[in-house]
């Protein structure tokens, strides 16, 4: 059986091939479709089978031996891998044109994966503070009880983060677009800190997916995905992904073989299928994310709107240099308005529901200060800048004109 790859990593400095009548390199389309899959599958299926196993059999010893002293690319047992996760795997290195992917079991398991396999006692990291609350919680809270010290700098505050740098400084960390605030990274710049000073980069693109932001090529040396969002994209699953190269990434698998952080073969079959259509629901959030941005932006009961497709957000300039769309998750306040007005918009509106999470085919509606940061103290909400009246929107895939309609009645 042998697999088509569809796309070598493309390295930002390679030169063009020379060969004129070279097949163009496939768009993400198509790498979303066909990536890391066989041509002609188990029973002649169109679509991959679901291998329910936790552990493959060896035909005798001597094939028992021949996978250990031949490093034989088989399956062994469930908790290092699967066949489904070798696809998933190879379709996601190839949307984000890296050379290696490990997928885990929830983009959690892989933030700590990824760190827990990089760094001991004694190492460093900073981090932008705009992030992802579990994500700073871990870093803070967790790797400091095994001597990691973690730094957090203003996110995008890029002299900070130079200046924060120690000698056994071993990472730097963003997300880009930042969440609730959709700060975007200058990867040029965040890429040449870590260079400069010999540290690794680690970027959440959770927010932006590989069809909108292109971290690898930037040469950010680990890209990650919360995959529950916009990869799977139906809301029906959790899972995660570390890019980067093979080398950096060995001893993170072999990590997660010893964690157990591993992805069920239900949960990867549906991420297989939610990837089959992620260029087409790309397009539509990023569609609904920009109108829903702009009709919010003239509604007078709207003081503000964080989305950085529109001219007034801080990051445009950034985001329309670097990024081919915004997305779909649209924050904004709500004006004059405390934490139970604030609240009637969301219980007025019809076709988002009340959750966390985002990035699924249905649009999402989310009051920050009752959803994930209830439990944090006013200090704490100030210093992460989560007023009462804010409202978060992940923008789905239905129509843009419905939802538009839709706040529009909840505003009143
Ligand atoms: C959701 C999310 C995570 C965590 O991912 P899970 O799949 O829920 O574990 C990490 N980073 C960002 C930016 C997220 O939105």
């Amino acid at each position: 059986m042998s697999t088509i790859e569809m796309a070598e990593p493309t390295k930002s400095d390679s030169p063009k091939s020379p060969n004129a009548d070279a097949a163009p390199e496939p768009s993400l389309a198509t790498l979303a479709v066909h990536a890391g899959e066989a041509r002609q599958k188990p029973g002649d299926s169109i679509t991959d089978p679901v291998f329910c196993a936790s552990t493959y059999t060896f035909e005798n010893t001597q094939a028992v031996i021949d996978f250990i002293e031949k490093d034989q690319p088989r399956e062994e047992y469930g908790r290092y891998g699967s066949p489904g996760i070798r696809i998933a795997e190879k379709k996601l290195a190839a949307l984000e044109a890296g050379e290696d992917a490990v997928v885990y079991s929830s983009g959690m398991a892989a933030f700590v994966g990824l760190l827990m396999a990089k760094l001991k006692s004694g190492d460093e990291v900073i981090f932008f503070d705009e992030c992802y609350h579990r994500s700073r919680e871990f870093c803070a809270k967790h790797l400091a009880r095994f001597g990691v010290v973690t730094r957090q700098v203003k996110a995008c505050d890029y002299d900070a983060m130079a200046a924060a740098i120690a000698p056994n400084t071993k990472m730097l960390i963003s997300e880009s677009p930042t969440n609730p605030h959709m700060s975007c990274v200058d990867l040029d710049r965040f890429v040449e800190i870590g260079v400069s000073h010999g540290v690794e980069t680690l970027i959440d693109a959770t927010l932006a997916t590989p069809y909108n932001l292109r971290p690898i090529p930037a040469g950010v040396d680990y890209v990650m995905h919360s995959a529950t969002k916009y990869l799977g994209g139906h809301n029906d699953l959790l899972a995660g992904v570390v890019v980067g190269t093979q080398e950096k990434l060995e001893p993170v698998r072999k990590l997660r073989g010893i964690m157990g952080a591993i992805n069920g073969p239900q949960n990867i079959y549906l991420l297989l299928r939610g990837l089959k259509t992620f260029e087409l629901r790309m397009q539509r959030h990023n569609a609904n994310g920009l109108q829903v941005a702009q009709f919010l932006e003239n509604h007078p009961r709207v003081e503000r709107v964080y989305y950085p497709g529109l001219e007034s957000h801080p990051y445009h300039e950034v985001a329309k240099r670097t990024m081919r769309g915004f997305g779909g998750l649209v924050t904004f306040l709500v004006k004059d308005a405390d934490w139970r007005a604030t609240g009637d918009v969301i219980d007025a509106v019809k076709i988002p529901r009340i959750a966390p999470s985002l990035g699924g085919v249905e649009s999402l509606i989310e009051q920050p200060l009752v959803m994930s940061y209830y439990q944090c103290t006013q200090a704490e909400r100030d210093q992460f800048g989560i007023p009462d009246n804010m409202i978060r929107m992940s923008c789905g895939i239905e129509s843009g004109d419905d939802l538009v309609a839709d706040l529009a009645q909840a505003l009143g």
